[in-house]
């Protein structure tokens, strides 16, 4: 029988730079925009707080760009400040490079396995799916979903019994399957 199990996030994840006015390196973002049009040129940035001072960083979105180009699904978005909107762009590799950021999810995702039937199972199929892209280790998610310690799923895999496509001790931000025989 096939199991599906969901990495979900719950909140946006933080955004780990550096603040130049104190030393935190966390900002959140409330998923506000702010836009600002100059004739045919449009600046827009996701505006994010620092966890340690309060200090607003704006991230980029667009730079002097024309707003003919600009698709208006997009505008509206920004101006709507659009959660998902957000979400989408932080998880877009091509934002977080221009702005050096990268993302910390810790307890900004959850695990949804659909039950908790699978557990009396003697083999189980499962297919995870990631509703963004989180980067987790396979061996929590399993542990986690199976109610295991991670040291047993770490045993499972070394004696061939947790198997899978994927590499299983590394990190994953990708759908993949495995299967578990007790
Ligand atoms: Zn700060």
């Amino acid at each position: 029988m096939l199991n599906s199990w969901v990495v979900m996030p719950t909140c946006l994840p933080l955004v780990l730079r550096r603040c130049h006015a104190c030393t935190s390196e966390r900002f959140r973002t409330s998923g506000k925009f702010r836009v600002n049009a100059n004739h045919k040129l449009i600046d827009a940035w996701l505006l994010a707080l620092c966890t340690g001072c309060g200090e607003t960083a704006k991230l980029t979105v667009l730079e002097r760009t024309n707003v003919r180009s600009v698709r208006p699904e997009l505008l509206d978005r920004l101006h709507d400040n659009d959660p998902g909107l957000a979400a989408d762009l932080l998880q877009d590799p091509v934002v977080r490079r221009r702005n050096r950021i990268a993302l910390d999810w810790d307890d900004a995702w959850r695990l949804d396995t659909g039950g908790s039937d699978h557990l009396d199972l003697e083999v189980i199929d499962v297919s995870v799916r990631f509703a963004a892209r989180i980067p987790v280790r396979p061996v929590r998610l399993i542990a986690e979903g199976c109610d295991l310690s991670r040291a047993e799923v770490e045993r499972l895999i070394t004696e061939g019994k947790l198997v899978s496509a994927v590499r299983l001790t590394g990190r994953l931000s990708g759908d993949f399957t495995f299967t578990l025989k007790r």
